[in-house]
Order: structure tokens, then C-alpha cells, then sequence
């Protein structure tokens, strides 16, 4: 039996202005860190404008703003249809971590999402978010 080769991510769509977003917290540990989940159909993308983006930010953003990385993405069925998901720490949050931080654990819930592209595959319930 062979090793599946491992070929990362190494582009990430961002959400498009018309994206809908909802808010959710991880469930990792006991501080339940908000995020937020930007989910759009595949086939859409937004762009690195401000005003093409659901962020409302110039793309590339700065070495410490706030940017995507691949463990933040993921495709879902959602309503019979695949779906973008982006989740990312929620700066808006009035609870607990106000800035939007996360731990590097949390900061990947994106890849707990059922997907049978993923490890996730081996899972028998939950495929839609
Ligand atoms: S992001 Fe980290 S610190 Fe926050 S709830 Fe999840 S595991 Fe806990």
C-alpha cells in the first residue's frame, strides 16, 4: 500500500462582499474563542480589493494584519451545493479574546468540517456545516 502524496494548499479563495457569515466559538477548550464563518458557493471569489472582499480589506494586508492561511479553508456541502468556508478569529467578539485572537489549535477549526477530500472523510455524520 502505497503514501498518499500530501500536496498542501497553497492558494486561498477570499470570501466575496455578498458572503454570509456566522458567528460560532471553538470548542476546544473551556475560553470557547470566537470565530467567525464566511461561506460562499465555489465558482465565486472575492478580490484583493476592499470593496471586492467580505473583509473590507486592501490585499496583501501587512506582516501582522489579518490574512488567510490554508488550515482556514475548507469546501462543504451546504444546501446540496459545495461551499467555501473561511473561519477565521472573530474580531468583533464582545466575550472573550476582544482582539480576535486564537490559538494555533482553534485557528484550524476550518479542518474539522466534514470533507471526503480530507481526513475528515472517514467520518459518517455532519456534512453539512
Ligand atoms: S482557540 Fe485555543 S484558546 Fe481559544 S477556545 Fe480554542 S483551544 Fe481554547
Amino acid at each position: 500500500m502505497s503514501t498518499p502524496y500530501y500536496l498542501p494548499e497553497d492558494k486561498v479563495p477570499l470570501p466575496p462582499p455578498d458572503a454570509e457569515v456566522f458567528t460560532t466559538c471553538c470548542d476546544y477548550c473551556i475560553v470557547a474563542c470566537g470565530y467567525k464563518v464566511y461561506r460562499w458557493p465555489v465558482g465565486q471569489e472575492g478580490g484583493v480589493k476592499a470593496n471586492e472582499n467580505a473583509f473590507k480589506k486592501n490585499f496583501p494586508v501587512g506582516a501582522l494584519g489579518r490574512w488567510v492561511s490554508p488550515n482556514q479553508h475548507n469546501i462543504v456541502m451546504a444546501n446540496g451545493k459545495p461551499h467555501h468556508v473561511v473561519i477565521v478569529g472573530d474580531s468583533d467578539t464582545e466575550a472573550v479574546n476582544l482582539t480576535g485572537d486564537h490559538s494555533i489549535r482553534g485557528g484550524c477549526i476550518a479542518q474539522k468540517v466534514y470533507n471526503p477530500s480530507k481526513p475528515t472523510k472517514d467520518r459518517t455524520g455532519f456534512k453539512d456545516l
